[in-house]
């Protein structure tokens, strides 16, 4: 069966006379083994829907099922990364990955090994013991991933993960990210990536669905049937 199913969902905030329906009746599904792209214009409802899914909103209507079950509260099978990486500035590259760790109750005799393992795959070794201060753009992002691998989840969702970074850094990371996810070395089941950049989630993603806004909707789900360049 799907992993998430997304029922007719719409989400308003605020009271009459100043609502906004931020998502309206919104459905989709996404099955394990996918990478879906989530595009639309700014203030279509995307990160909303992120943060319905993975449980930090809840929809006004309609209901949201995580592997068949309806999803109360926190989704503990998701994490997201954040476009502005949230980084905590007063810990390090490690720091920042053993928190994620201890978040998830790996004991702390476990958490520096798992740490370096994490922070070896997202190609930061050696890099351990910076801040985030000290690093670019594109390494932030890194620590990031790693610390949103950190927490094992099932589905990993991005809210334009790469939209901060200069194009070369985005480029990079795109392609170490589409390595790891297709070699399948992540215990990821499936990835749902936010973007407004067509190209990157024709790339990326093996399916697309487009939202337009006021109100956020969906207008079209779409293949991607292209030969892909790294399959
Ligand atoms: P996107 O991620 O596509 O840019 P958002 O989900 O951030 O869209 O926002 C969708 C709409 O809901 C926008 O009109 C936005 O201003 C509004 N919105 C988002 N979060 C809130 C909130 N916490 N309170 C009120 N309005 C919000
Ligand atoms: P993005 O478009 O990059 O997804 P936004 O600027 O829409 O991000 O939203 C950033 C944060 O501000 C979110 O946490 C969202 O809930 C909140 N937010 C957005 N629009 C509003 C709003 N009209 N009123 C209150 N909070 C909002």
């Amino acid at each position: 069966g799907p992993l998430v199913e997304v029922r007719n969902v719409s989400k308003i905030y605020g009271r009459p006379p100043r609502q906004v329906v931020a998502v309206e009746r919104v459905s989709f599904e996404i099955r394990p083994g996918e990478f879906v792209a989530l595009l639309g214009p700014s203030g279509c409802g995307k990160s909303t829907l992120l943060r319905m899914i993975t449980g930090l909103a809840q929809p006004s209507e309609g209901e949201i099922r995580y592997r068949g079950q309806p999803l109360r509260g926190i989704n503990p099978y998701a994490t997201i990364v954040f476009q502005t990486f949230a980084l905590y500035p007063w810990l390090t590259v490690l720091g920042n990955v053993e928190l994620a760790l201890k978040a998830r109750g790996v004991p702390p005799a476990q958490r520096r090994e798992r740490a370096l393992q994490l922070i070896d795959m997202v190609g930061l070794d050696g890099f351990e013991h910076a801040y985030p201060r000290e690093l670019s753009g594109g390494m932030r992002q890194k620590v990031g991933f790693a610390r949103a691998l950190a927490a094992e989840p099932e589905l990993l969702c991005m809210d334009e993960p790469f939209s901060a970074l200069d194009v070369l850094s985005a480029e990079a990371l795109r392609g170490e990210l589409m390595e790891l996810w297709l070699s399948k070395r992540l215990p990821i089941q499936a990835i749902l990536l936010v973007t407004h950049n067509i190209e990157e989630a024709v790339w990326m993603a093996d399916r697309l669905i487009l939202m337009d806004k006021d109100p956020g909707r969906v207008i079209a789900e779409l293949e991607v049937r292209l030969p892909h360049p790294r399959r």
